[in-house]
């Protein structure tokens, strides 16, 4: 007789039914399943713009599974007293999920896989969205890389990425019922908070969710940006990168198909920049691996000593977009806006926000991970130490980016600026980098919060006396 028993299926960041490991391995397995998410304590406490993106993809899953003829069901609180009640009151005999590889989820998922399995359930897990699991990737001495370059030499060389796993077929739901286990949330309160959430109300408009709206988006990029991404994808105001990396966030799309579409379909230097920047986002998860406490301490310890300002006026300015300086403002406003910020403004704004007003660029950190649809643990910290100069893999301290001439450079007839700050939006292309040495002073526009040769001589000072 066939066993009935369910299969548990728990989605963390994995909201997808193609190339999903766990869920291909439960339901060929032919048990009945039942799916579920946790929106675990430790993510409840603040609502960021990430969290609202999460919300949303939970829901376009929701429809996924109902489409199937299931549903997903909910919980809030602490994973290791829901687990074991759902255990219980489901009578499962196994329990899938896909890894997760930061701390605090490496530490829950040891003490629940000992727990859950001293309960007699079969537990398994499988390699979650990265292209290699981050303690495989190691140097001749069975060190982990310091240097990016030499990473992605060694991946490039010796990857071997497996196939895209198609969306199983025959699914079979399990009619247990699971609903009066402790946490248990109606998954219509979470369409609630999504509709009442303040991210919402603003940053509807500019996203959308789920797996096919990913798909969709590669497509799109594949087909209209790929071939010329290594020369735009630098100038904000082109759109030319992917915006992919909420949906690679949440794993509405895993990394290798992506990586086998862009393979498969382009080729040259666009190709080559776009598979590295892909190659960026593990080598920073196989940092974070090495380093749990990667948004806490300086990789570099004489960074210790850095005299940083105390958080104040100037942070908030720098949040607010009014510092004065209209590219680090533009991109300051669109990430407030839209939950999103293209990278050469990341970097920009970044290095201003740590040199130019010599902030602790954990206050930045933070401020991107409230604020950004695809805050990612180890690509957010890992970039954050590279603009610092604090990380393994850094660029200079000494090397400071001036504001002005990155304006020029890559806006440069302001086209991104005057989206953005509205108050430049008559200014000429002659003053829309320095609008301050206009005759005429644009009316609300703030001055420079410091001269950029101030900024950088004080940065420097700095540095020098701590290292
Ligand atoms: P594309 O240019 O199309 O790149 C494709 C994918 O490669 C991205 O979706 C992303 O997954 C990955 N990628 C690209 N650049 C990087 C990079 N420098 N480091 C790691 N992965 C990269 N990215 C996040 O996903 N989450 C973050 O929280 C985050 N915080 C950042 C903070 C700072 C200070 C800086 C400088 C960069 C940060 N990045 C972060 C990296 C990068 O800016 C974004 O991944 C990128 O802008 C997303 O846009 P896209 O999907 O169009 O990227």
């Amino acid at each position: 007789m066939s066993d009935t028993r369910p299969i548990l299926i728990w989605f963390r960041h994995d909201f997808r039914l193609r190339d999903n490991a766990a869920v291909t391995a439960a339901i060929q397995s032919r048990n009945p399943v039942i799916c579920f998410y946790i929106q675990e304590s430790a993510d409840a406490k603040t609502e960021s713009a990430a969290d609202w993106w999460v919300a949303e993809s939970l829901l376009a899953l929701n429809r996924q599974l109902k489409e199937k003829g299931g549903q997903l069901h909910l919980f809030e609180g602490d994973a290791e007293k829901i687990i074991p009640e759902i255990v219980q009151q489901s009578h499962a005999c196994k329990l899938f999920w896909n890894r997760r590889y930061d701390f605090k989820g490496k530490e829950t998922d040891q003490i629940l896989k000992k727990s859950i399995r001293a309960m007699g359930l079969e537990v398994q897990s499988f390699p979650n969205n990265l292209l290699n699991e981050p303690w495989t990737v190691k140097n001749d001495k069975g060190q982990p890389f310091r240097i990016f370059s030499a990473y992605w030499r060694a991946v490039q060389r010796y990857m071997n990425i497996q196939a895209v796993l198609p969306c199983p077929e025959n699914w079979v739901f399990s009619t247990r019922e699971i609903r009066h286990c402790l946490g248990y949330k109606d998954i219509a309160i979470l369409a609630k908070e999504t509709q009442d959430s303040s991210w919402k109300i603003k940053l509807k408009q500019s996203h959308r969710f789920g797996e096919n709206e990913a798909h969709k988006q590669l497509k799109s990029f594949i087909e209209n940006d790929l071939a010329h991404y290594a020369k735009e994808r630098d100038f904000p105001a082109k759109d030319g990168t992917s915006l992919l990396s909420a949906f690679l966030r949440s794993g509405q799309i895993s990394s290798k198909q992506i990586w086998h579409e862009v393979t498969k379909n382009g080729s040259g230097e666009g190709t080559s920049k776009f598979l590295a920047e892909l190659g960026w986002r593990e080598f920073a998860w196989s940092v974070l691996w090495e380093h749990p406490d990667l948004n806490q301490h300086n990789l570099r310890p004489e960074f210790d000593k850095m005299p940083w300002k105390k958080a104040s006026d100037n942070l908030q300015r720098w949040k607010e977009g009014q510092t004065g300086y209209p590219f680090i403002d533009a991109g300051m406003r669109a990430l407030w806006q839209t939950g999103f910020m293209p990278n050469r403004l990341r970097m920009v704004t970044a290095s201003f926000l740590v040199k130019h007003l010599l902030i602790d660029w954990r206050e930045g950190e933070k401020w991107f991970a409230q604020t950004l649809v695809d805050y990612d643990p180890a690509c957010n910290a890992t970039n954050w130490q590279w603009v610092a100069g604090s990380g393994i893999e850094s660029a200079p301290y000494f090397r400071i980016m001036n504001p002005i001439l990155q304006s020029q450079k890559f806006d440069p007839d302001g086209q991104y600026i005057r989206e953005w700050v509205k108050e430049l939006a008559d200014v000429s292309t002659a003053f829309i980098h320095t609008p301050w040495k206009a005759d005429k002073q644009p009316a609300n526009y703030p001055l420079p919060i410091i001269a950029h040769e101030e900024g950088r001589d004080r940065a420097l000072r700095a540095w020098k006396e701590t290292h």
